[in-house]
């Protein structure tokens, strides 16, 4: 019997072998051509009828892309992916692939600015998508009509970190027999180090590998996961339609990636430490991290996740949005000066800390009245919490609460 190769060592060589040819390169080269060659015009129309398996042109696949796409499939446990210029491009793909006009969409409350606005968008349309607290399985069960096609949740979500059930109601879908349905998750936040919805209900599984998966804050990326059959959909719908990976972005984030499990833990474990700390200091009035126990549906967490991510969001005691602009703008110039290291800057999942105030950010664009809904208020403050020393990570936050003291 072969040898039963784990996770780490999976990830790191890959299902696909590779022909070192003539050059003998120990990495994978990067293939920067638009075009490849057909041996003959019949091989092309071959590539073309997706009988044969080589790249025709980089637009649509590239050998850079799918040994990235090989890396996804092994960490989400999906037998296909396709990746994208940006988090953006693949939830644009990911929802247009299964949509009509007049379909509809139910989705949590708490999303990324930029998602609740694409979604918002597809109003004009005609495909309408009813927001609700998905926390509560029930909400999204109430919230289905005839014309639902997707279901669509962030687990942990942005910046709330709520935490939504997807094997409940994947269960619930499948006694009311509406296998249509179509639940995406979008996976950034949890990294599938820590959550792997495709094995627990989901069906389509969107990164944006800007974060977790590349780690370094070099580059932009996204990608879908799924099965083959779903991916045949999207492929369908979407193969001519842009918004591709270059491949110099595609093999950088590839050995990246090689690394994640290992930067995973360490941003698992230096925030369950800060979100601890924070919830015993005086001068913070709530932390929201799903590894804590008062964390409302910890238990789900506990369930769905191995670990409980690296971002943490938190509000100071008595603050009004001066207080929190001048605890930000402390941090800001105690990392300019040298005397800090947290960086004042939207994104996350680098390998270095990064703090900002969503509401007058990453959300700033969604109505006051919706983000105040979802408790997204003007003094909520997001940390991405980076690999540092956690004991300077500390520090450097201290020096922001002793300014506000
Ligand atoms: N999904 C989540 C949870 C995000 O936080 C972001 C961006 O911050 C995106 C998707 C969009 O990704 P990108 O910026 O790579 O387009």
């Amino acid at each position: 019997m072969a040898h039963d190769f784990g996770p780490r060592t999976r990830l790191i060589h890959g299902n696909q072998g590779f022909d070192h040819g003539e050059f003998r390169s120990h990495a994978f080269p990067i293939f920067q051509t638009s075009t490849f060659k057909f041996d003959s015009v019949e091989d092309g129309k071959q590539i073309f009828s997706g009988i044969s398996k080589h790249d025709a042109y980089s637009r649509i696949s590239n050998p850079n892309h799918r040994q990235l796409e090989d890396r996804l499939c092994i960490l989400e446990e999906g037998e296909a992916a396709q990746v994208f210029d940006s988090g953006m491009s693949a939830i644009k793909v990911a929802l247009m692939s299964f949509i009509r006009s007049r379909s509809h969409i139910v989705a949590h409350n708490n999303l990324y600015g930029g998602t609740c606005g694409l979604l918002k968008e597809l109003g004009n349309f005609g495909v309408e998508t009813t927001f609700v607290d998905a926390k509560h399985t029930s909400n999204v069960i109430h919230a289905l009509t005839p014309e639902t096609k997707i279901v669509f949740l962030e687990t942990p979500s942005n910046p709330m970190l709520d935490i939504c059930d997807f094997e409940e109601i994947k269960h619930f879908l499948r006694i009311m027999e509406r296998n249509d349905i179509i639940i995406m998750i979008d996976n950034t936040f949890a990294t599938p180090c820590n959550q792997k919805p495709l094995t627990r209900g989901a069906d389509i599984v969107i990164h944006s590998l800007t974060k977790y998966i590349c780690g370094s804050g070099k580059y932009i990326g996204g990608a879908i996961v799924t099965s083959q059959e779903l991916m045949r959909v999207v492929w369908e719908r979407h193969s001519g339609s842009g918004g591709m990976m270059d491949p110099e972005t595609a093999a950088n984030i590839t050995i990246n990636v090689m690394s994640i499990y290992d930067r995973v833990q360490r941003h698992n474990d230096n925030a369950s430490k800060i979100a601890l700390w924070l919830k015993n200091k005086q001068s913070v009035a709530k932390v929201y991290y799903p590894g804590l126990f008062n964390h409302p549906n910890h238990d789900v967490a506990a369930r769905l996740m191995s670990g409980f991510g690296g971002m943490i969001s938190f509000r100071l005691a008595g603050a009004d949005n001066s207080k929190t602009a001048t605890f930000l703008n402390q941090l800001a110039n105690d990392e300019r000066n040298g005397e800090g290291i947290i960086t004042l800057s939207v994104s996350l999942g680098s390998v270095d800390t990064l703090i900002c105030c969503p509401a007058l950010s990453t959300h700033l664009k969604i109505l006051p009245e919706e983000r105040l809904a979802q408790g997204i208020t003007d003094d909520l403050i997001r940390l991405s919490v980076g690999t540092e020393d956690v004991e300077d990570i500390i520090y450097s936050l201290e020096r922001g609460f002793q300014i506000i003291a």
